[in-house]
């Protein structure tokens, strides 16, 4: 009958757009009064909140774990502003942040080694400076013997020292494999790879 006027009439909410449904009100509003008492937005909960609320709190000793989402490598991970989309932050990150520690452009290490954890008691601070000293010692380490020639296969050795023997430049032949002239020059004198020697390419 009124259909149009009807619903065109929106919701006494000030600053509410939707159409009402009863008593003045929209739907949203409405059951919210009958629930609530008051048609005011509820508090919003602060990040604290919703960061505690996802932790598995135990004694001060053990590890806390995160029991909402994690990463491809078992760290839990958060949206600090509370949306459903867009980045995440890792949640051993806020944890830290929450504590009163500032995390800017520091990376953080857990002591147990538990990557769900976020125990404040369990994570520390470091530099990238740090990390990266921590990185190159690893991998150091892992390519051990194989000593920055890592990069050259069985053939390219046979190709540096035909190379080599038919008057190329060591510095010119480092240039091309991405070594040093050094160990091109250890090639060459069989210094390395000895088990290639007398190989013809
Ligand atoms: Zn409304
Ligand atoms: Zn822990």
């Amino acid at each position: 009958m009124r259909g149009v006027k009807g619903s065109s009439q929106t919701c006494s909410v000030a600053t509410c757009e939707r159409r009402i449904r009863r008593n003045g009100l929209c739907e949203m509003h409405d059951s919210r009064l009958k629930r609530t008492g008051t048609t005011d937005d509820p508090p919003k909960k602060t990040l604290a909140d919703r960061f505690w609320a996802k932790v598995d709190r135990r004694s001060p000793g053990e590890c806390w774990p995160w029991t909402a989402a994690v990463n491809a490598y078992g760290y839990g991970v958060m949206r600090p502003e509370g949306r459903r989309t867009g980045p995440t932050v890792k949640a051993h990150r806020v944890s830290l942040m929450l504590t009163g520690v500032d995390i800017e452009g520091m990376v953080i290490r857990h002591s147990c080694d538990n990557p769900p954890c976020v125990n404040p008691a369990h994570l520390s601070v470091g530099t990238k400076a740090d990390n990266s000293a921590d990185m190159v010692s690893r991998d150091r380490h892992a390519r051990g013997s194989r000593s920055g020639t890592s990069k050259l296969t069985d053939a390219k050795i046979i190709e540096i020292r035909q190379r080599a023997a038919g008057g190329e430049l060591h510095r010119v032949l480092a240039e091309d494999y991405g070594v040093s002239r050094s160990t091109i020059t250890q090639i060459v004198n069989s210094k390395t790879w000895r088990h290639l020697t007398g190989i013809a390419p």
